[in-house]
């Protein structure tokens, strides 16, 4: 029978959250909705000194915001928690010293200072195959020794005894057949010396445990992949070992390795989901939601971050996505990671969503600039107007700021060379005569058979119209503007902005 389909996404609460851990997360979720699985959260906290309080809130949040919401969770519950490895402590033990009492794991009692004397002597120096024996553990030490040191509680931990001259051997949904030569990976920690497991147990034990049916992970995991498949075929389990598929890396836009967060800080654009204040230092770095994206087209890009359903088709929604995604599809290849492409489907998201949609994330952005709107009639009308024109939901603030408040300056230089006192002329008549009841092409066509009649071409008058309404030369049709606007607020407009060309 089939393995039913469970899977993690297993961050470490670490700080905020890369858009390349979310597109994990979303490559796990769209695989576990489509084969009707369970997609679970799984907190990795194991090394505490490293953990960030608020980190792990913080990751919930950010994939609610994005609408992968876990079936499985330290807050969902399941039957299969708990779902912090912290509080699951207790249950790793055993397998270290399983993995001890059958000869693949070993005692290691080397003091951080005798380590560090090794690594000062050789900086390529790590513990294994070609090491380990001139180390003090329990393969060097005689056994009684050994069980001296371990009765008095002196400080150790326990590594994996890496085989020599293997070949560890498996399938990557992606990548196909992968092997790894065991002379090459060094005996990594298992269980440190506060009793807590390192991440390599760790996540053996719990993807066990949990009966995890793909691992979805990204390719910078690679590389622990041999220890883990040893880890399942010592600790008896190999047949209920996961399928591996590690996930193309997001790259610099350039594409010279892996996107980092610095990269974002250097070239002003964000890496972090939502977000983030630093708390030891305070410090706060932008992420995708303040910045002005739409969820679905955060979650739509980062699908496209080294997927395709084999089309040219761009623009997906998660149901789609859902229905859509294949492994097979996700290339092997790192995914350069382009911002301007990025707010190419924020766009496209804004545009082709309704405007009584977009009104409440617009409405909180102008609350947090000061702008109150009490006609909620009147918003939608301009979101309306302007949603073609925002590439980000904050890029309404500025796109709307003349539809509440007159223009306190307007583009003279645009206009003032030449302007007449026929113009002028002109613009007075026209205002006391705007109509309402006429709809936009319906203005335009009043507006150039006026200009004709004061021997002017409508063309010379447009764009003064436009800065006199708008300030400047930019936003959707002038007699769309004019509409919303009313015949008052025009006159207005008009008025003073005859005195500013004047
Ligand atoms: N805790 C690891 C991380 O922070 C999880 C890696 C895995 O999925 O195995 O990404």
């Amino acid at each position: 029978m089939e393995k039913k389909v469970r899977v993690r996404f297993a961050p470490s609460p670490t700080g905020g959250l890369h858009l390349g851990g979310v597109r994990t997360a979303l490559f796990n979720y769209l695989f576990a909705k489509q084969h009707n699985g369970t997609f679970i959260l799984r907190v990795e906290d194991t090394d505490q000194t490293r953990f960030v309080e608020g980190a792990e809130e913080y990751i919930v949040s950010c994939l609610k915001w994005c609408g992968i919401s876990p079936d499985e969770s330290p807050q969902t519950g399941g039957d299969f928690g708990p779902y912090r490895q912290s509080e699951r402590k207790a249950t790793y033990k055993q397998y270290a010293d399983q993995l001890i009492a059958d000869g693949y794991a070993y005692y290691a009692f080397d003091t951080p200072e005798e380590l560090d004397a090794k690594r000062k002597e050789a900086s390529n120096f790590t513990y294994g195959l070609s090491t380990r024996e001139g180390m003090r553990n329990s393969l060097t030490l005689p056994s009684a020794e050994v069980e001296a040191l371990l009765s008095s509680n002196t400080p150790h931990v326990i590594r994996i005894k890496m085989p020599a001259d293997e070949l560890v051997s498996f399938t990557d949904l992606i990548r196909g057949h992968v092997s790894f030569d065991t002379n090459l990976v060094d005996d990594k920690v298992l269980l440190k010396a506060d009793g807590m497991p390192t991440y390599h147990l760790a996540v053996v034990a719990d993807d066990k445990a949990m009966e995890i049916s793909h691992i979805f992970r990204g390719e910078e995991w690679l590389p622990s992949a041999p220890i883990h498949i040893l880890l399942w075929r010592y600790l008896g389990w190999e047949d209920e070992m996961p399928q591996w598929v590690h996930l193309p890396l997001i790259l610099k836009p350039d594409g010279n390795g892996k996107l980092s967060k610095r990269d974002g800080d250097r070239l002003g654009f964000p890496v972090y989901a939502q977000n983030w204040t630093d708390p030891k230092t305070g410090d706060l770095t932008k992420g995708f939601k303040e910045l002005g994206f739409m969820p679905e087209a955060f979650v739509n890009l980062l699908a496209m971050l080294g997927w395709n359903d084999g089309s040219d088709e761009e623009l997906f929604s998660l149901p789609e996505l859902i229905e859509k995604f294949s492994v097979e599809r996700v290339s092997k290849a790192g995914a350069k990671f382009d911002f301007e492409k990025a707010k190419w489907y924020n766009h496209a998201w804004i545009k082709n969503t309704a405007a009584n949609l977009l009104m409440p994330e617009v409405k909180e952005i102008f609350a947090t600039e000061g702008m109150a709107v009490h006609d909620d009639a009147y918003l939608l009308k301009v979101i309306d107007l302007i949603k073609d024109r925002c590439n980000l939901l904050t890029d309404f603030v500025l796109q709307a700021g003349y539809f509440f408040a007159a223009p306190e300056k307007f583009d003279v230089d645009a206009v003032k060379p030449k302007w007449t006192a026929e113009k002028a002329a002109f613009f007075e008549a026209y205002s006391a005569l705007f109509d309402m009841s006429l709809d936009a092409l319906q203005q335009e066509q009043k507006f150039k058979d006026m200009a004709l009649d004061h021997g002017f071409k409508p063309g010379e008058l447009m764009l003064p119209f436009r800065v006199m309404l708008v300030g400047g030369k930019f936003g959707p049709g002038v007699f769309d503007i004019a509409l919303a606007l009313g015949a008052k607020e025009i006159q207005e407009r008009i008025k003073a902005a005859t005195i500013a060309f004047n």
